[in-house]
């Protein structure tokens, strides 16, 4: 999609540097990162959400990159936690499919919604 950010760096319009990469993704920081881990992985392709009709092979890529970026981070061991927030209701404000990898610092616990 021509106007998604995601798609972008992905594809190397906007110029960013990766943590890993491989045929069906990318991973690299987030530009507002909520740990000192704070890493998103991204498909190249375009799909909205999890729920968009991913491709299997992708969806291994994603997990290839969460073991690679855990293990690169020195988290793995630690623990660390995924996130893929999917549509409004969740807090998705970028409608290309990544999921969050944080970790570095305790990170609580519970995913309570906001006003239980
Ligand atoms: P969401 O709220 O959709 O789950 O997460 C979107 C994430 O993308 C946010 O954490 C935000 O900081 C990050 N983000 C938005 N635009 C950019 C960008 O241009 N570059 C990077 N590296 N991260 C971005
Ligand atoms: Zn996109």
């Amino acid at each position: 999609m021509s106007d998604c950010i995601f798609c972008k760096i992905a594809n190397g319009e906007v110029p960013t540097d990766f943590l890993f990469e491989d045929g069906n993704v990318v991973a690299f920081r987030d530009l507002n990162p909520q740990a000192p881990t704070h890493v998103l992985i991204v498909p190249k392709a375009h799909y909205a959400n999890i729920a968009d009709g991913v491709p299997a092979e992708v969806l291994k890529s994603m997990a290839d990159a969460v073991e690679a970026v855990a293990e690169a981070e020195g988290v793995r061991d630690s623990g660390f936690r995924c996130i893929m927030n999917t549509g409004a209701a969740a807090g998705q404000t970028v409608m290309h499919l990544h999921m969050h990898v944080l970790g570095g610092a305790p990170l609580g616990e519970g995913l309570l919604p906001k006003e239980a």
